[in-house]
């Protein structure tokens, strides 16, 4: 009777087991699928966006022969064209770090981060102050880091520019770099609109925005914190937010030094 018991004890749990494994089979391949898909079709799209792009910019650099109205209908084509080539410059990106999660960890070289961000400090002060904005920074020394350049310059850049985009005019934008142990502590903050609480699980989401009033003159398309959050696990690092809503944001980075 006890064998009896224990043999439908594992037959159950097997078929359990094998039940989870064809439910979730297809929906692991449509998953991988779709993540192709977003990677072949960002892709091709970036020829013909180019072409769009140069044919935009010959018509715009011989405005002397286009009316008014004709003018402005191609500054429109012109805008509309470098959001949805940033578009897909973005999905190229997020589907390619999807790609190489799967693959061992690139071996990157030894970079001064501080140097990265004193680069961005110069621009985004100017930046800042063209919002009337304070911009502030206080960077440490020497600090190396093992990792990409130009990946790392996106994932502050991205992070300065959400500071500045929802920050009010009158406020402050400031960026710190420390060692912490084995650590290359950022610190992105300002004194703008603030996160709630709720939504702070959400913002790293793909295509996620807060679209209540608060945002309402804020232009975004949602990626720019996945982005910030596939550079950091790339790296091996780490990000944590603390936000209220009408105090304002902290973003803090942890990078392993070289
Ligand atoms: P986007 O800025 O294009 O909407 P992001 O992925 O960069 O997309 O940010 C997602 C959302 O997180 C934003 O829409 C905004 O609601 C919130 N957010 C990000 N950074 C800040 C910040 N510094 N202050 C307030 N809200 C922020």
């Amino acid at each position: 009777m006890k064998i009896g018991g224990l043999t439908v004890l594992i037959l159950s749990s097997l078929s359990g087991g094998l039940l989870t494994f064809m439910v979730i089979k297809p929906i692991k391949q449509s998953f991988h699928y779709l993540k192709q898909f977003t990677a072949d079709a960002s892709h091709e799209l970036r020829n013909p966006l180019t072409a769009i792009k140069t044919s935009v910019e010959l018509m715009q650099s011989r405005a002397e022969n286009l009316s008014n109205d004709d003018a402005r209908k191609i500054a429109i084509i012109s805008s509309a064209t470098e959001q949805i080539k940033h578009l897909v410059e973005d999905l190229r990106f997020l589907s390619q770090t999807d790609v190489m999660a799967h693959n061992s960890p690139l071996e990157y070289p030894q970079i001064p981060l501080d140097e990265i961000l004193e680069d961005l400090a110069d621009s985004f002060e100017t930046q800042a102050a063209c919002k009337q904005l304070d911009f502030e920074s206080r960077l440490s020394d020497s600090v190396l880091v093992k990792g990409d350049m130009h990946q790392l310059k996106r994932l502050f850049t991205n992070l300065l520019e959400n500071s500045i985009k929802y920050t009010k005019t009158g406020g402050i934008v400031k960026l710190y770099l420390e060692k912490r142990k084995n650590f290359a502590l950022v610190r992105v903050e300002d004194n703008g609109i603030g996160i709630p609480q709720e939504y702070i699980p959400l913002i790293f989401q793909r295509f996620w925005r807060d679209d209540s009033a608060r945002h309402q003159d804020t232009e975004g398309l949602g990626l720019g914190l996945a982005i910030v959050q596939a550079i950091v696990q790339k790296h091996r690092g780490k990000i944590n937010v603390k936000s209220k809503v009408g105090v304002g944001s902290s973003f803090q980075v942890y990078l392993p030094l070289a």
